[in-house]
């Protein structure tokens, strides 16, 4: 067995191959990017060792410095967790070149399995059902029009370098097409090096069913049962369960051969999924599923199988690399239970789950399985993907292993970035997710009912955390804030970049009543133990979690969360209340921090609403910035391949440069 292992990844991912590790006896080692310094990561590893700045090209994708690393350290072996270099064979082929394992498959396996098409072609020859489609060299627009007028409508075009729901487009009609390979190339070729489409019939209805297998180099190869991946937004999974609720045991037999047919077909060594999509509008039918794709790596949903196996995978990887045999022959390994997983991550649902960055002062989880790589402190940068933890919950039915998923988001509370959460929240309780009806479309189709605010509670939130930031402000700089030591507060609250008038009266040393709402919240007998308060809210005695923390501009935030919703809201520092913003309108600010990708108008054209203006790419989103209103192009501040900040100015209209410059 290896003495030392490090793992070629960051976040949550590296924490949880530390912690296996760490059981088995194996010292363990990190990499880290510059600003992954304070990273959780890093502290859990017995070593460390910094591999540039924060550019993954330039860090945790610069295989160099991370042969380097391991090294100087003396690693016997890497652990490349997922994304990042975990699906890359020249990586495998550097590392074995360096003298060290791999813990994964071999170079030549992910090198069958890297793209769409070659899969496709392998999983024909084996006979493993693919979905209808087109995977040849022919990538002509009138070439691929007209494999499409074959295939039909609706249709989807893929990257076949793809993963991770880049470089994927949906076409509806003929019409649709152009403009679709168009934007699907450009970003698979900025994404992965490579602009090669391939075109599949989409499947009405679908359910993304994965099988979750392990080859070792004994000649072994069993599978563990399958995940149900249905519950997905832009063709990412948010919700994961296993095993897949509803199916026979005909179908189970079906796709579980499939999935060890693919991986027999490519020799494969260690931890893979083979993916399918499945008819879900009716029952799961043997012979209505077809591959996907094989993902060569541990998957981030791995887990849900640990669950009910009660097997670690990551030490099956670590052994299967060591050249053990596997720990269990396939009759050994059985389901019991059920099992959740939520992803967590730092975005905005409401504006198509756009990422968002910003410092997590505070963030207490539920009772469950967390896999985190963030603790209270820590900053989710522009630089990776967004996940913040991944909430698991099991149980021996599926019934209770959702409720325990519904307690445990209940009980997260991530102050000081916007979440996932509600949704994820609103998903456990929605009928036919309960009822284990479900496919890939379910959150497109109901998503204003998902995200429909509960405002019921809001007042109650901001009592609660008035009364704490009030405790906050007592310590804080300013002499304004002793205005607090008064009776009555007016509170003009920021909430969602919304102005709110509410009144605290304080009627005694733990009682308030907070007014202005649509009716009064009376609260006493507050007691607090750090940021866990629990206080009579209009005669009933409810706990919360509230967290103040003062900011850089003076300004207080509060997060409050209560009733299994978090409440974040701004308290203006009074000293600076009264100044208006520089409010200038005629100007395109990036609404995210991330890099251009291109800029698509000239200095002094004339455009008119919808005309595209600029693309600004950040971790996996590509974000199209269009004019609302006829305008002239007056000034432009950035240029294809700049990084931007989230509200830097990157084009200024004609009239606004004009007043600027002293013009009439
Ligand atoms: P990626 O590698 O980018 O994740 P996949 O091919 O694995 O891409 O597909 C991701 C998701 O997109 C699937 O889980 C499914 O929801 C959807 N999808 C992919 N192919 C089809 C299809 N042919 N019909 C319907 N949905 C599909």
């Amino acid at each position: 067995m290896f003495s030392k292992l490090l793992v070629a990844n960051r976040g949550e991912i590296a924490c949880r191959v530390f912690a296996t590790a760490k059981r088995m006896g194996i010292r363990t080692v990190a990499v880290f990017s510059e600003v992954d310094a304070e990273g959780l990561h890093v502290q859990l590893a017995d070593e460390a060792c910094c591999i540039g700045p924060a550019e993954a090209s330039k860090s945790y994708l610069n295989i160099d410095a991370i042969l380097d690393a391991a090294k100087r350290v003396g690693a016997e072996a890497i652990h490349p967790g997922y994304g990042f270099l975990s699906e890359n064979a020249d990586f495998v082929d550097a590392v074995e070149a360096a003298g060290l394992t791999f813990i994964g498959p071999s170079a030549e396996s992910i090198r069958q399995m890297g793209f769409k098409d070659a899969a496709r072609s392998i999983m024909e020859r084996v006979g493993v059902p693919i979905v209808p489609g087109y995977h040849g060299d022919k990538q002509h627009a009138d070439a691929l029009a007209s494999e499409a007028e074959e295939i039909g409508y609706p249709l989807l075009v893929k990257a076949c370098a793809g993963g991770g729901g880049k470089g994927m487009r949906r076409v509806n009609s003929a019409a649709e097409l152009a403009s679709a390979v168009e934007g699907a190339c450009r970003e698979a070729q900025s994404g992965f090096g490579n602009g090669k489409l391939l075109i599949e019939k989409l499947i009405q209805q679908p359910r993304h069913i994965e099988v979750q297998v392990f080859g070792d180099t004994h000649g072994s190869l069993v599978h563990l049962f399958e995940r149900d991946c249905s519950l997905q937004r832009n063709h990412q999974k948010v919700i994961e369960e296993a095993p897949a609720p509803g199916i026979s045991d005909e179908f189970r037999e079906a796709v579980t051969s499939a999935a060890i047919k693919a991986a027999k077909a490519v020799d494969y060594v260690g931890a893979g999924t083979v993916e399918f999509i499945a008819d879900g509008s009716g029952p799961l039918r043997p012979d209505g599923f077809w591959f996907l794709e094989m993902n060569t790596r541990l998957q981030v949903e791995h887990t849900v199988t640990e669950e009910i196996t009660g097997e670690d995978l990551v030490e099956w990887q670590i052994r299967v690399a060591a050249g053990e045999k596997l720990p269990k022959e396939q009759d050994e390994i059985a389901i019991a239970g059920h099992a959740f997983e939520s992803r967590i991550y730092a975005e905005d649902v409401s504006s198509g789950f756009l990422p968002v960055t910003g410092r997590i002062p505070h963030l207490t989880f539920g009772r469950a399985r967390v896999d985190t790589g963030v603790q209270s402190g820590n900053v989710v940068s522009p630089w990776y993907d967004p996940l913040i933890a991944k909430v698991i919950t099991s149980g021996h039915s599926r019934c209770q292993a959702l409720s325990a998923m519904r307690n445990a988001l209940a009980d997260t509370h991530i102050a000081g970035v916007e979440t996932n959460i509600g949704l994820l929240s609103a998903l456990c309780e929605h009928d036919d997710f309960a009822a284990g009806r479900v496919d890939t479309g379910l959150i497109d189709r109901d998503f204003s009912a998902l995200t429909e605010l509960d405002p019921k509670h809001f007042d109650e939130a901001v009592a609660l955390g008035a009364f704490v930031a009030l405790d906050i402000v007592d310590r804080g700089p300013f002499a304004g804030w002793r205005q607090w030591g008064s009776s009555e507060h007016r509170l003009q609250l920021t909430y969602k970049q919304e102005s709110v008038l509410r009144r605290l009266v304080l009627s005694g040393p733990s009682s308030a009543k907070l007014l202005g709402g649509d009716a009064p919240v009376l609260i006493s007998d507050l007691c607090r133990d750090g940021s866990r308060i629990r206080a009579d809210v209009n005669g009933v005695v409810t706990c919360a979690d509230v967290y103040a923390w003062l900011q850089e501009n003076g300004d207080t935030r509060v997060s409050v969360l209560s009733h299994g919703t978090t409440t974040g809201f701004t308290i203006p520092n009074p000293l600076n209340q009264g100044e208006e913003p520089d409010g200038a309108k005629d100007e395109i600010l990036s609404p995210i921090t991330g890099i251009v990708r291109s800029v698509d108008v000239e200095l002094g054209a004339n455009v008119g609403a919808g005309d595209p203006l600029l693309t600004v790419e950040a971790m996996k989103m590509e974000i199209r910035i269009t004019a609302d209103a006829e305008r002239t192009i007056g000034e432009i501040l950035c240029a294809e391949g700049d990084s931007v900040e989230s509200g830097a100015v990157l084009v200024r209209f004609a009239e606004l440069a004009a007043d600027e410059s002293g013009g009439s």
